[in-house]
């Protein structure tokens, strides 16, 4: 599958890998937005979030938990931190495999920046 995802998923590009378990990867992202920014990712290809079904619940709901777990080990979870999902080419999505923003390390204004 030509997937950027899969394929680091795969090992068949390199990323800066953070976590790894059965079902997710989280791995720095190439263009940081704050001084930490992960990206967490379902090791299953979903292309977006509309295509999550109701069999992706508990994996999906593990792309959270593993942020929250990873801004605690990093130190940044109390001051708190922002997760993004970006939903398709209005949403800002240039990777359709669906993954969760983990950025920390700064203090974020909403709904821009
Ligand atoms: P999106 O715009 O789809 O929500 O986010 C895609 C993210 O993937 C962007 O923040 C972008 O910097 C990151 N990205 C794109 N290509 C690569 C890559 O080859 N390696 C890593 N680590 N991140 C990438
Ligand atoms: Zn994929």
């Amino acid at each position: 599958m030509d997937c950027l995802f899969c394929k680091i998923i795969n090992r068949e590009i390199p990323a800066d890998i953070v976590y790894e378990d059965d079902q997710v990867l989280a791995f720095n992202d190439i263009d940081p937005k704050a001084p930490t920014h992960m990206l967490v990712i379902p090791k299953k290809h979903i292309a977006t979030l509309n295509d999550i079904t109701e069999e992706d619940q508990a994996l999906v709901g593990r792309l959270p938990l593993t942020a929250s777990r990873l801004a605690k080990d990093l130190g940044f979870a109390e001051d708190g931190f922002r997760v993004v999902m970006n939903c398709n080419e209005d949403g800002g999505q240039t990777v359709y495999h669906i993954h969760m923003h983990v950025m920390g390390g700064r203090r974020f204004t909403w709904p821009a920046g």
